[in-house]
């Protein structure tokens, strides 16, 4: 048996990393271990490692956690019971009142939502700045700086951060740089390689990659941080049951093969719509005139599945397309093999209406599948007319 993964591909990593056959069975697969509780040697007598009650610990989570430490290059991964808890366990393992953080202008609603709306109540303040403009950031940065939030690409406009220079940004500030790295998946980039502190995941999207599970993931180098998140989550409880668990960890080893995919098929989808007349623009990194495709370039493998693109003729024009697609479902979400369409003004970016995050009314984004690419291209040309 491999110890050590760090040597080897990603693909090797994603199937092999965390997932040695069960010590008692053989089983190839780690089982699912649903269980909550687990028979002690005695009295006080655990054993530093061994299991005792599955909100601390379960073998299957562990073996994600392995896994998707060694896809992100990283030392430590906890997994929570969804995006968002993952993303709260971060804010509020490093943050206390009075304490300040820079958020990317067109971060997920959800997490705008919770700095916006929750954080707040306990004296953390916040200053929404463009992360791709590195002199914005700097001009935001305060004393009480902690975190630099960041997701690249943006959700969403698909914007790009360059990562390393955020990093730098926030080091000399003495504020720790977190990316929320649910739209590139550690196969197309690797934060924490690139001078980030801490990475978050939405495992719900490309990790799980079938739309079958939430979940969530915090992943960093730091022993000390790692030990305070987890403090945290069993306190607080977030934490995903075995068999989600198990559903991520399954998700994970296709990961590569998936993400190849959809990288191609949203290339294809990206430069057809470029053309057509009634679209007036196209956001995906991919494309050489997208104002962030040089960063992209330099720290992503691939561009990945995410596009989102304007109606020429406005919002109800923009409706009229998501509600006629056929193969585009329209949902929320993102990430899995099937192919999505959804209109984030009034769908999965609502809640930051009228606040300074802007998403134009006539805003489509499409999670775009794995399915034939000439089927995807027909079904969108047909709802465009
Ligand atoms: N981060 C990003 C970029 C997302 O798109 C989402 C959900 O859409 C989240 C975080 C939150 O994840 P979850 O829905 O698993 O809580």
């Amino acid at each position: 048996m491999v110890d050590d993964y760090s040597a080897l591909g990603f693909e090797t990593r994603a199937i092999h990393a965390g997932q040695k056959p069960d010590p008692r069975t053989g089983a190839v697969i780690v089982p699912i271990y649903q269980t909550s509780t687990y028979a002690q040697d005695g009295v006080g007598g655990t054993r530093e490692g061994d299991y005792e009650y599955s909100r601390t610990a379960n073998p299957t989570r562990t073996a994600l956690e392995q896994a998707l430490a060694a896809l992100e290059g990283a030392r430590h991964t906890l997994a929570f019971a969804s995006g968002m808890a993952a993303s709260d366990a971060v804010l509020r393992t490093v943050l206390r009142p009075g304490d300040h953080l820079v958020l990317g202008n067109d971060a997920y609603g959800g997490t705008f939502r919770l700095i916006d709306k929750v954080l707040s109540l306990w004296g953390i303040e916040h200053t929404v700045a463009d992360l791709s403009k590195i002199d914005e950031v700097r001009a935001a940065i305060r004393p009480e700086t902690k975190l630099i939030w960041c997701e690249s690409p943006t959700n969403p406009l698909l914007g790009v951060a360059d990562i390393a220079a955020l990093a730098g940004v926030a080091h000399d500030a003495g504020a720790r740089l977190v990316v929320d790295n649910t739209f590139a998946t550690p196969y197309l980039q690797t934060p924490l390689a690139l001078g980030a502190d801490i990475v978050v995941h939405s495992t719900t999207k490309y990790l799980g990659g079938h739309s079958d599970v939430v979940g969530g993931a915090v992943v960093t180098d730091e022993d000390d941080l790692r030990e305070q998140l987890f403090y945290l989550r069993n306190a607080a409880g977030a934490v995903p049951g075995p068999f989600d668990a198990w559903l991520t960890l399954r998700g994970l080893k296709t990961l590569a093969l998936r993400m190849e995919r959809h990288s191609d098929n949203a290339e294809l989808i990206a430069q057809t719509l470029a053309k057509h007349p009634k679209v007036s623009k196209v956001y995906y990194p991919g494309l050489p005139e997208h104002p962030g495709h040089e960063a992209a370039a330099k720290q992503m493998r691939r561009f990945g599945g995410m596009v989102s693109f304007r109606h020429a003729d406005g919002e109800e024009a923009a409706l009229q397309v998501a509600s006629r697609t056929k193969l585009f479902i329209l949902a929320e979400s993102l990430g899995g093999i099937e192919s999505l369409i959804e209109h984030p003004g009034r769908m999965t970016h609502a809640s930051t209406a009228g606040s300074t995050l802007q998403v134009p009314a006539d805003l489509l984004r499409l999670s775009v599948g794995i399915e034939d690419p000439r089927d995807l291209i027909a079904d969108l040309n047909a709802a465009l007319g």
